[in-house]
């Protein structure tokens, strides 16, 4: 193909390559399999598959499989750029890689994800650990891995905190792990099913503390709203995501947290050739705004991906639409919690614990690398999903 020909192409440049990310370019590259006149570029800051729903487990100094996303890209026809973004020119239509390179789009997907927000209270971002990544859950391992005493504060008591206080008590039986939230671990859960966690919270000697807010973080410490200092070697924050100032830096219109307003086939509402997917985006359905996770996350790349093969091809895109079906929760490495929910993430009765709940949610997290895999041979497979029914229906849809 000579440079004239290769300039004629439709570029579609998809940022980000985790689990969004990676299932809009897997199933794009398979509807668009043939054609020579689409280009499919996937950009990534790493050329390993980051698991973050196993990022308590490296936090925890244990190994997990080292998945290779240009591996799996392999006979896909995506081209992979490994590079950190650092800017968005949504005028000139151009992303700027590692402030050196720049790569210029037709259709850009924004699958960057989000980060734990440091910014929340003082302190934060200096002095607490993360698992906004590989690299920052690998600090935390160090850090724990040098205790052989003391107490280990974990803020925010939402599902990652839960996870990650759990994962840390059981590892290490010899630290003093204290949870603190605003609210009860589980709070959304049915009954039994928060009975259970917290059951298994106090098990493995984890100190609860709900009801209280953190308002600053210190080297060695955390002070609490009603002025009262818990003295900790290790604080890791887990309360509130935070979406890279990108989006916004580039004119997108975007929510309160930072994320990309869409309308209902993923685009942006103010620049309608950027999609938006998995926890970048502000998504509405008709139970309100989704919130961050890989269940709800796989789906709106695939769509996005989807939604562009249809209009390469002269259709317009479908709306989307996505409910839960499940909370999966790990209590450690030998127990687990499962909460089943409605389209609206509200639970169900029904809930899993015990060694069930630990395979189930063990096949749950294993699951997106064989779907991509199965997808890239089978692309359909891929693109199913609940859609939720009455609870994801918007009125105005047209
Ligand atoms: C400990 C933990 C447990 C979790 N458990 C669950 C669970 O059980 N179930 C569930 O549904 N959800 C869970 N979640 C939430 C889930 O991980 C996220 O909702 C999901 O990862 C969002 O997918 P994403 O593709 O939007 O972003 P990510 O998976 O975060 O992928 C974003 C990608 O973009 C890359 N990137 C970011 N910025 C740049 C840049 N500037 N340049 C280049 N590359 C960049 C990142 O390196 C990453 O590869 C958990 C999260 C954590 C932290």
């Amino acid at each position: 193909m000579n440079a004239k020909q290769t300039d004629t192409r439709h570029r579609v440049v998809i940022l980000g390559s985790g689990y969004a990310g990676l299932a809009a370019a897997v199933q794009l590259a398979g509807r668009v399999k043939g054609r020579q006149d689409v280009q499919v570029t996937l950009v990534n800051a790493q050329e390993r598959f980051t698991e973050r729903l196993r990022l308590h487990m490296t936090a925890t100094g244990q190994e997990v499989a080292a998945l290779d996303i240009p591996e799996l890209l392999t006979g896909t026809g995506v081209r992979f750029v490994r590079g950190w973004v650092t800017a968005i020119d949504a005028e000139t239509k151009a992303v700027r890689i590692d402030d050196d390179r720049e790569l210029p789009y037709d259709t850009l997907v924004y699958g960057l994800g989000g980060v734990a927000d440091t910014t929340a209270v003082p302190g934060a971002e200096d002095h607490a650990y993360t698992l906004s990544g590989v690299q920052d859950a690998q600090l935390l391992a160090e850090r724990l891995a040098r205790l052989t005493t003391g107490t280990v504060v974990v803020a925010g008591s939402g599902l990652t905190g839960v996870e990650s206080a759990a994962e840390i008590a059981e590892r290490y039986p010899e630290l003093r792990v204290v949870l603190l939230g605003r609210q009860e671990p589980g709070a959304n859960m049915n009954p039994r099913a928060r009975a259970y966690l917290r059951g298994a919270l106090d098990r493995l000697g984890v100190r609860v503390r709900a009801g209280v807010e953190v308002v600053k973080v210190l080297p060695d410490a955390v002070e609490l709203a009603d002025g009262e200092t818990l003295d900790a070697d290790a604080v890791l924050w887990t309360s509130g995501t935070r979406v890279s100032p990108l989006p916004a830096a580039a004119g997108l219109e975007v929510d309160a947290h930072g994320r990309i307003v869409t309308d209902q086939a993923l685009r942006s509402v103010s620049h309608p050739n950027v999609y938006a997917i998995g926890d970048a985006a502000a998504i509405r359905q008709g139970y309100g705004v989704m919130h961050g996770t890989c269940q709800g996350g796989m789906p709106t790349g695939v769509h996005a991906a989807l939604s562009i093969d249809r209009t390469l091809r002269g259709k317009q895109p479908k709306p989307f639409r996505f409910g839960y079906y499940h909370t999966p929760v790990s209590l450690g490495r030998g127990d687990a919690v499962v909460q089943f929910t409605r389209p609206d993430d509200s639970p169900r009765r029904i809930c899993l614990t015990g060694g069930l709940a630990v395979r189930y949610k063990e096949t749950v997290t294993a699951s997106p690398w064989p779907t991509y895999s199965r997808m890239k041979k089978m692309p359909a497979s891929g693109a199913f999903w609940p859609h939720g029914g009455r609870f994801t229906r918007i009125r105005s849809a047209k």
